[in-house]
């Protein structure tokens, strides 16, 4: 097994996820640095925490930790947000990009014990930070969030988020509180930003989302009762939209656009069997 701080071998190429304030290192073609260490113009990374992250088709993933505005990866490309490789929708990619900027996230927020004060080292066998002080030891928080397509007939129910662009319409997402099993989070987070009451939910697919620590879990559900009531403190609009007249929604590669899209294949299926 590969330990977090091993390197990589001199002959072993690797692809190298190097974060800096949150952003990540893209090539001019929106690509991730891979390769060996001798042919890419990389800094001395010597100079850089480097965590053994997992493996992207066979091939190691390694974290680089660039200081913020630091220029030595100029030659390399430049820091850019995660979110630019969902427009590629290669998902494998973009989840361990996701990971390698919620780990530097994790290793930056929990230098000191948030227990007892004192500072805090990192476990060498898995990625974990201990406190040898009290021993309380911290794991990349994972923060969970449902997100749901609810169908009514031919219908999706779409709403406009406050933070959202105008003219974009998705569908409705929230976080799971403290001690709340998913399906409660389903029925709670639907009546209070909707005011409607949905049945039969379910689960279709997931998506880590590091902006800055979320885990998507997607599910389709049903329209059981009540008119749409949407709370204003969340959203700006919403409504039910024909599955084949719909508005502008998520791009291609955000789970919400892999739910409206598979509750529309439902609907074309049913219609035409
Ligand atoms: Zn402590």
């Amino acid at each position: 097994m590969t330990k977090p701080y091993q390197r990589p071998a001199q002959d072993e190429p690797v692809w190298w996820f190097v974060i800096s304030g949150g952003e990540l290192l893209m090539t001019e073609a929106k690509q991730i640095p891979h390769g060996l260490l001798e042919d890419l113009p990389l800094p001395d990374l010597n100079e850089y925490k480097t965590v053994f992250i997992g493996e992207l088709r066979e091939r190691h993933c390694y974290l680089v930790i660039a200081d913020y505005g630091d220029t030595n990866f100029n030659a390399v490309g430049e820091f850019l947000s995660v979110r630019e490789l969902i427009v590629g929708s290669d998902d494998e990619l973009f989840a361990m990009a996701a990971r390698a900027k919620q780990i530097a996230d994790f290793l930056a927020t929990h230098r000191f014990c948030g227990r007892c004060g004192a500072r805090m080292q990192a476990v060498d066998w898995e990625i974990a930070m201990h406190c040898h002080s009290c021993q309380h030891r911290c794991y990349p928080r994972i923060s969970p969030c449902i997100i749901v397509a609810i169908r009514k007939d031919n219908q999706v129910l779409l709403a406009r988020g406050k933070r959202h662009p105008e003219g974009l319409y998705s569908v409705l997402a929230g976080f799971v509180e403290a001690g709340e099993p998913l399906e409660q989070t389903l029925i709670r987070e639907v009546m209070e930003e909707a005011g409607v009451r949905i049945k039969n939910p379910r689960y279709v697919t997931s998506q880590s989302w590091p902006f800055p620590n979320s885990l998507m879990i997607g599910f389709i559900a049903e329209w059981e009762s009540g008119d749409i009531r949407i709370d204003p403190f969340e959203l700006e609009e919403g409504g039910w939209y024909d599955i084949n007249k719909l508005p502008r929604i998520p791009q291609e590669g955000t789970i919400a656009n892999k739910l409206i899209k598979r509750l529309k294949a439902e609907i074309d299926q049913e219609r035409n069997s």
